[in-house]
């Protein structure tokens, strides 16, 4: 769940500030393919239960991404502040070149979401010869991986990526909450090359932590979009809006609308979304989102100061806000 009410904290502010367009919009997961699929094999993956068979994977392979869906995406991609590749690199190499070159023809335009334990093993010839994106969001390794290699050398490898890929955050999943020798290594490496380190708890624990923080972003495979990995992942997750229609106003209603299965009984109970809105108060987009800005440059909306103010045919009309709350409290 993404919503947490904490103590004496009216669960409306709470909403607003913690689940805002501004923190869903920030970052589109990006892949190529039409579903998630990994092939890292990592000891503590929390989501291979969920893939696809590895034999039917081919069946979300698309044939091309041809002119006309570059420019849907590349439409689509001004929206947001970052775009992040989810898809296993290696993979989309071996077995999808014609997708693969896609990535290599714009790589400066993506980041890498998160690489785990075997991941950076499986990517590292690709990101210090071929591939290089804008930078890594976060690199996960856990304490039980972390023993099974030789700490120099890994650090090593670490490096050499981050002089061409800058990563920017690395999570540490410990066995126990003490620092073991590993993880004071990887935090002094971390200080030393301006990377933020956090050591979190056992990898069971933080599951939970990890979807919820994950579910934040939205989910563009290929041509769908996805409330979240579990829907862009298993064959049976359905997505919420396509690339083919995409219409900036609408997907916001859309986006908020999919989204309410993430929020708790308060929230779903209260929360009114209008799909035929013409306005956007502050703070559900602040004026710093990169949607906000395009909305504006695009000449599709014009600032107030109490929020987007957005064109009905020739008038503004009387106003509707995109989302309200039932109750007076
Ligand atoms: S990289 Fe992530 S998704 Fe792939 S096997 Fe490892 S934990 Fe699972």
């Amino acid at each position: 769940m993404e919503f947490q009410s904490q103590e004496k904290t009216d669960p409306k502010t709470y909403f607003l500030k913690n689940n805002g367009l501004d923190r869903i919009l920030y970052n589109l997961d990006f892949s190529v393919l039409q579903k998630y699929r990994c092939f890292a094999n990592c000891k503590n993956c929390y989501t291979k239960d969920l893939w696809i068979p590895a034999k039917q994977i081919e069946n979300y392979i698309p044939a091309a991404i041809n002119e006309s869906l570059r420019s849907q995406l590349f439409k689509v991609f001004e929206y947001f502040d970052k775009v992040s590749i989810i898809d296993d690199l290696k993979f989309i190499k071996d077995g999808a070149p014609h997708l693969w070159s896609f990535y290599m023809e714009n790589q400066n335009l993506f980041y890498l979401s998160s690489l785990n334990d075997n991941a950076v093993l499986r990517h590292f010839p690709l990101l210090t010869q071929e591939f290089f994106p804008q930078g890594i969001n976060e690199i996960c390794l856990s304490e039980d991986f972390m023993n099974r290699q030789n700490s120099i050398e890994f650090l090593g490898m670490l490096e050499k990526i981050h002089q061409r890929v800058p990563i920017k955050n690395i999570t540490f999943y410990a066995r126990t909450d003490e620092m073991t020798t590993i993880a004071i290594q990887m935090h002094q490496w971390c200080l030393a090359n301006e990377v933020k380190f956090k050591s979190a708890g056992p990898v069971p624990n933080n599951i939970i932590q990890n979807w919820a923080s994950r579910s934040q972003s939205i989910f563009l495979m290929h041509d769908r979009f996805y409330n979240d990995l579990k829907t862009a992942t298993t064959a049976v997750g359905q997505s919420y809006a396509s690339l083919d229609d995409f219409d900036s106003r609408s997907f916001l209603a859309q986006t908020l609308n999919a989204r309410m299965v993430n929020y708790n009984q308060f929230i779903r109970q209260n929360l009114n979304v209008y799909v035929d809105y013409n306005f956007i108060p502050l703070p559900v987009l602040p004026p710093f989102t990169k949607f906000y800005k395009t909305l504006i440059s695009k000449g599709l909306a014009v600032e107030t100061k109490y929020g987007l103010l957005f064109h009905n045919s020739d008038s503004f009309g009387p106003i509707k806000p995109l989302m309200d709350f039932k109750t007076k409290e």
